[in-house]
């Protein structure tokens, strides 16, 4: 199969990158290099079945000619992570609504299979935990610079699904939930990487609000072989899945577990919400996905625990093979 990856020099991408060249499949990639690296595919650039393209995907020429060249559609650039959404609204509405739009057009012209990847961010303020796909979204004030990020997104799964409807173009939409692992990068305010660096560094740990709120954190190679098996069933076409973790934890105790996993003595800090964003930032205060639909359809567990994946984080930024 020759499979197409936007934003294939991100965290997940580049995952995702490596699981299909793993089972023998050709992998493009066009990436911008704004919030991925290069580093992430450093260790497959020279690989015979692997192609990329530096470029953005808002570039409809060049989006159309590697589409064209493949049989599937991965779309994962987006702009990501809360900090930057929360200081550069615009970028993040305009990668994220046009970059799809470009590439649903795109794959439409030969009907190529596209996966969309969307956001737990889409579920914003509402209560209903754990998360179903069919549940309501309940999304914040247009004036509260976060929600443009779930709202961008949303208009992506709309865009996606109206395509499946009116044109027959085959997508699946997947909601990721936290998903983590060694490359993700703290720069854009993803958790986790952030109180490891900060741990291994003897820095304090940072926990925003009180530290209450809860997140479940997916290990990318299980979200990845998820994605995989999801592209190639039929049955996915046309749907919404949630896809992560259901191990709930709070952030402070997560933030005590990266310091006891460390052996960090750096304290704990918390940080109001207005100082680590903005004035009336607006957190979820809960974050639990159902995940009963993907796992009918393709078997999905979780199967890496919180544990597994903190030691494997903590022995990527302490720069030691795992
Ligand atoms: N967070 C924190 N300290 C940090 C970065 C994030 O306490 O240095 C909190 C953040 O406010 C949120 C949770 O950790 O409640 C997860 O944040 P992240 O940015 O990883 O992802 P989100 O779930 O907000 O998309």
């Amino acid at each position: 199969m020759r499979v197409l990856i936007t934003g294939g020099a991100g965290f997940i991408g580049s995952h995702l990158a490596d699981a299909y060249l793993g089972r023998g499949d050709e992998v493009t990639i066009i990436d911008d290099l704004s919030t991925g690296s290069i580093h992430n595919i450093e260790h497959i650039k020279k690989h015979p079945r692997f192609h990329y393209t530096i470029d953005s995907v808002q570039n409809y020429p060049i989006v159309t000619e590697l589409v064209d060249g493949c049989d599937v559609v991965f779309h994962l650039a987006a702009a990501v992570g809360v900090k930057l959404i929360v200081e550069s609204p615009v970028r993040t509405i305009e990668t994220n609504v046009r970059g799809t739009e470009v590439v649903l057009a795109a794959a439409n012209k030969k009907k190529k299979k596209v996966l969309i990847a969307s956001t737990s961010e889409v579920y914003g303020l509402s209560d209903q935990v754990p998360f179903r796909e069919d549940g309501n979204l309940v999304m914040g004030a247009t004036t509260k610079g976060r929600w443009s990020y779930a709202c961008s997104k949303a208009i992506d799964e709309f865009l996606a699904l109206a395509y499946w409807r009116e044109k027959k173009l085959p997508t699946i939409v997947v909601r990721l939930f936290n998903t983590v692992g060694p490359r993700q990068t703290g720069q854009y305010g993803m958790v986790i990487p952030t109180l490891v660096k900060q741990a291994l560094a003897g820095r304090p740990l940072t926990v925003y609000g009180d530290g209450k709120q809860t997140r479940c954190f997916g290990y990318v190679g299980d979200i990845v072989d998820a994605l995989v098996k999801l592209m190639d069933r039929e049955e996915a076409v046309g749907q919404v899945f949630n896809i992560g973790s259901n191990e709930e934890v709070s952030i402070a105790t997560l933030a005590e577990r990266i310091r006891e996993l460390t052996g960090s003595s750096s304290e704990i800090v918390f940080v109001p919400y207005s100082e680590a964003y903005e004035e009336g930032f607006e957190d979820m205060p809960r974050r639990v996905p159902d995940i009963s639909k993907i796992s009918a359809l393709v078997g999905f567990r979780p199967k890496t625990s919180l544990d597994g994946i903190l030691r494997e984080v903590i022995a990527y930024h302490a720069g030691v093979a795992v």
